[in-house]
């Protein structure tokens, strides 16, 4: 499937962002770790660690313009791909 940029007709590809900013996956992890620090909260902390580790591996595709920069999400692409026109 072929997309082309509605802003420089170039040919769009399909590149891949992080899904979680970083901000949220630190919180996470630092979070993890304060509460496994203690016996009471150590289920806590694997939970908020097993959710910053998931968040920093999660990736999403979105259609990526390498002539101009555009960047647009995947989800219905073309709809989107107007609606920014
Ligand atoms: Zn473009």
């Amino acid at each position: 499937m072929n997309i082309s940029c509605s802003f420089c007709n170039g040919q769009m590809e399909i590149y891949q962002i992080p899904r979680y900013s970083k901000l949220f996956t630190s919180i996470c992890i630092i979070l993890g770790l304060l509460f496994s620090i203690s016996i009471a909260g150590i289920l806590l902390g694997i939970i908020f660690l097993v959710a910053g580790l998931y968040s920093a591996f999660a990736k999403k595709e979105v259609w990526y313009c390498p002539s101009c920069k555009a960047v647009v999400g995947r989800l219905d692409d073309k709809q989107k791909i107007k609606k920014a026109a």
